[in-house]
């Protein structure tokens, strides 16, 4: 006899990034001298933590009704347009054009995932995601008891789209639907972005699979950060749009990262399909989830988000302030990069956002011993370990790339 149900039985958040990131604040509370690049949270280079400017002046210019009042469940129309605005931008109508698009906000780029889940796979199904991955998604998956089964996420510099095949076909065999989850652009851990062509070749498969109900969760939690540029990384959501009837493409948006809100909890999921009727009952069934599970998302943030859509003056202020983001990761990766070349250290294709990942095949020793001998803190991947340089400023950065050399052999 147990208290506790068959389905929470079991369940430990363990080995979770704010359990690496709670090790290394504590070190630093005993005194050592701690580089914590652990987390996706981005610090600037005098090592601040600061929300951007334009969000704060939105946040305190409003009504008391537009921040403490609940929110809309679906988030209202204007919230639904605001996030398409934001995500799509100039390419909105052409998406729209092509495809029926609903929106239901949630707790971060986490709830809308774990939404796409719940609303698309049953208990005991699959759903395929890289070797290479954000950590959550097993534990998403696990939650409803669906399994994740893992495809090699690279051949050499590219995609494995061989093996992802191999893989895929494999889950839609078995589960007769095929679930995948897709991080791009600016992939955790690698910072990877998939060409045009790389996320065509995986449309086109999955409109192959006429007779299989396939969905693609597009986890787009960095869409502002990528190095290709906010315009040209829009334009590729376009090619989402040649999905075919049978395959759902669900987008999971994350304010956390876009408005550096994180703690504000904020992220939506865009449902879209050729067919509306599809979208129109996942939308209804979604607003039921979001009722019976978080009930309203949080109202000041729809709220900004709104008033960033209405005032094209806030959004351009807003882009300018991203802009340094993007900036000061492109310089901390370049310094990265440069100096992982010198010390002979391999690091997986990187093409920008918030991290990259050195492969290091015993990934326990070599954080281990950074931890203990150097005071660096860094994230465990599959044979692998990554290095979060939102969080690490310039001048702690210089040399890191040499120490984890040593403790990196080959
Ligand atoms: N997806 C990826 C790959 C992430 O790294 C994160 C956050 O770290 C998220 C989604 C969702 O973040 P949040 O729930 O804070 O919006």
């Amino acid at each position: 006899m147990k208290i506790i149900s068959k389905r929470a039985a079991g369940k430990t958040l363990s080995g979770d990034s704010f359990s690496f990131a709670q090790q290394a604040k504590a070190a630093k509370r005993a005194g050592f001298d701690v580089l914590d690049a652990t987390l996706g949270t981005f610090y600037y280079d005098d090592g601040s933590f600061r929300g951007f400017e334009v969000v704060k002046e939105i946040f305190r210019s409003l009504p008391d009704e537009d921040y403490f009042s609940y929110a809309p469940i679906a988030g209202g129309i204007p919230f639904a347009s605001a996030v398409l605005d934001w995500v799509f931008r100039a390419s909105r109508a052409a998406i729209e054009k092509e495809m029926a698009a609903r929106v239901v906000p949630t707790p971060g780029g986490t709830g809308a995932i774990s939404s796409a889940v719940f609303l698309t796979l049953d208990h005991g199904k699959s759903v395929l995601i890289p070797d290479l991955a954000w950590g959550p998604y097993d534990g998403i998956a696990a939650n409803f008891g669906v399994r994740t089964e893992r495809f090699k996420f690279f051949a050499g510099n590219v995609f494995n789209f061989e093996d992802f095949r191999l893989k895929g076909e494999a889950v839609a065999q078995r589960d007769g639907k095929l679930a995948v989850i897709i991080n791009d652009p600016c992939h955790n851990p690698t910072g990877y972005t998939l060409s045009p062509g790389e996320l065509s070749r995986i449309i086109a498969y999955l409109n192959e699979k006429k007779d299989t109900p396939c969905v693609l969760i597009y986890d787009i939690a960095y869409l502002d950060y990528s190095n290709e540029g906010r315009e040209a990384a829009r334009r590729k959501l376009e090619i989402l749009t040649k999905a075919e009837p049978h395959v759902l493409i669900a987008v999971a948006f994350s304010a956390s990262k876009s408005f550096c809100a994180y703690g504000q909890r904020l992220g939506a999921l865009i449902m879209m399909n050729k067919n509306e009727d599809v979208v129109e009952e996942l939308f209804r069934s979604l607003a039921f989830h979001a009722r019976h599970s978080w009930s309203n998302a949080n109202r000041a943030m729809i709220s900004m988000m709104t008033a960033i859509a209405a005032d094209e003056g806030l959004r351009r202020r807003l882009d300018d302030e991203i802009d340094i983001v993007v900036g000061e990761l492109r310089e901390r990766s370049a310094i990265f990069l440069a100096e992982a070349k010198s010390a002979g250290l391999a690091v997986y294709p990187y093409h920008g956002g918030f991290f990259l990942t050195v492969p290091a095949r015993d990934n326990e020793k070599t954080l281990r011993d950074l931890r203990e001998k150097e005071h660096f803190y860094f994230l465990p991947f599959r044979e692998s370990l990554r290095v979060a340089i939102c969080a690490i400023p310039k001048n702690k950065l210089k040399g890191v790339a040499a120490t984890v050399k040593k403790y990196c052999p080959d």
